[in-house]
């Protein structure tokens, strides 16, 4: 089998057990991005000596008889996780110039558990964006039909492994950025709970919203690499310090007698019918596999979108402050005075979808608009919570469909904010609730695949990868690749 068809975990096991080098597997992929990436555009860095030089001391390790799961294997970063030595541009013209003086922690912790870094991937601008359509690069195109969106604001990410020119990926996640752009390209994507990856060496979108995760072929794969990125880390004030289970170990607990929650508010209105049909078929793998499907309602769950779109607005607008000019990244040519740098360096160094969200969070921030939206906003947040909570009183997890429908066309929806803006009124209700969520395979519709969603209760992380194990177990949507890139 081609080394392009296997697993994450598959390469770790091989390369361990002597089958190939991680040498070999770098160029493998390597190979593969070159012929590739002119057509998906799904890397903005390739960084080709690097990847080479960390599969030598893979396999140095292996010989000397260390290393785990992970030593070894490819994977690539979305450009939004700070590194060293290589540029981190967000999307952004304004960091198209940015070289980190230090690596992130989920780029830390990946390269002490022996990856190898083939590259940074093309991500909407600032992770602003469901289409990958926002980047300074240009847009990303979805491997099972390049004239369409792979999603976003991981799309490069997403796209990359699709297309197999990664075996897996890490990506973030503030409003869907890893489950919608998972969906859309035939991934398992896993945002895990607010606070359980370190947000440091991630820049800011909106931080009480973004979180890392992974877009990987299986949720097996998932697992292995939530593992290693999983954790305390002091240098992030909102990571919390509890242990992390063993995830991968843990994939097999049963779904038999499990009580799974159906959210009425998804099957409503706006979800595309063959979409649908997908996720109930895949509902019912799970009453096959012996869980118990309850329908109940989550009555402030469709306030999410306008809410998220006033407090995502609101912090990004605080956190973007900081590209002045000044200190780093784009600076104006000639600035005429401080007033001038300022307004010209971000005027030029930001797109128009970064304008919009800065000059909505700023209004909403704004004397004397703070009660009727930002407040009004928190408020509707908790409601939200609230209605989450109650549901975990009764249920252990939460099925539904991850996107309204598979993947759209490059194009149609950019001139239209509030269509491309409801793409995720599924997937933010667990952002703005701080919940672990992923999005697995659950069929093609016309040959474009669609996801299921499988949300949780707080750190429920190993029972949201053990159910979607379960159903991955069952079916093979999860090994389908986009025809022209098997
Ligand atoms: N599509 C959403 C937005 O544009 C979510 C983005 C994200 O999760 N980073 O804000």
């Amino acid at each position: 089998m081609s080394l392009h068809l296997k697993s994450a975990a598959e390469l770790g096991r091989g390369i361990r057990a002597g089958e190939y080098s991680s040498e070999e597997v770098a160029r493998h992929f390597l190979d593969r991005i070159d012929q590739g990436n002119d057509r998906l555009n799904a890397f903005v860095t390739v960084t080709a000596e690097r990847a080479l030089e960390d599969a030598r001391r893979a396999d140095a390790a292996i010989k000397a008889g260390e290393g785990g799961a992970l030593t070894g294997v490819p994977l690539a970063h979305k450009d939004i996780f700070c590194t060293s030595k290589i540029l981190t541009t967000c999307g952004s013209k304004m960091l198209s110039n940015f070289v980190s003086p230090y690596d992130a922690t989920v780029v830390e912790r990946l390269a002490a558990a022996g990856t190898v870094l083939l590259g940074k991937t093309n991500m909407d601008e600032f992770a602003m964006g469901s289409s990958n359509e926002t980047s300074f690069y240009g847009p990303v195109r979805n491997p099972w039909d390049e004239n369409r969106v792979p999603g976003g604001s991981s799309g490069g990410s997403a796209a990359a492994v699709a297309a197999r020119l990664a075996p897996v990926a890490t990506g973030t996640d503030t409003g869907g950025s890893i489950r919608q752009p998972a969906a859309l390209t035939g991934l398992t994507g896993v945002k895990p709970t607010y606070g359980r990856v370190s947000r440091y060496g991630m820049i800011a979108f909106a931080s009480s919203l973004d979180q890392g995760g992974v877009l990987a072929q299986s949720a097996e794969d998932a697992a292995l690499l939530l593992e290693a990125i999983a954790g305390f880390d002091p240098r992030d004030s909102t990571s919390v310090d509890a242990p992390v289970p063993a995830y991968a170990t843990q994939l097999d607990r049963p779904v038999k007698g499990l009580k799974v929650g159906i959210i009425r508010e998804f099957f409503g209105e706006g979800l595309d019918p063959a979409t649908g049909d997908a996720v109930q078929a895949a509902l019912e793998v799970y009453r096959s596999l012996g869980a118990e499907l309850v329908e109940l309602s989550l009555p402030a769950l469709p306030l999410s979108v306008p809410t998220y779109y006033v407090v995502a607005p609101a912090e990004c607008s605080s956190n973007l402050s900081r590209f002045d000019g000044v200190r780093f990244g784009y600076r104006c040519e000639d600035p005429k005075d401080l007033l001038d740098l300022y307004t010209r360096s971000r005027g030029e160094g930001f797109g128009a979808e970064v304008k919009r969200r800065i000059m909505t969070g700023t209004y909403v921030l704004s004397a004397g608009y703070y009660d009727a939206y930002y407040l009004k906003a928190q408020k509707v947040r908790n409601l939200i919570n609230a209605d989450f909570k109650r549901a975990f009183t009764e249920v252990d997890v939460l099925l539904g469909p991850t996107c309204p429908t598979p993947a759209f066309g490059i194009g149609a929806k950019v001139d239209d904010p509030i269509t491309m803006y409801l793409n995720d009124i599924y997937t933010i209700g667990a952002n703005l609730a701080g919940l672990p969520a992923l999005s697995a395979p659950c069929g093609l519709v016309d040959g474009l695949p669609v996801g299921l969603q499988v949300i949780g209760p707080h750190f429920a992380e190993s029972r949201v990868l053990a159910v979607a194990h379960a159903y991955q177990r069952e079916t093979d949507w999860h090994r389908r690749i986009p025809p022209a890139w098997a």
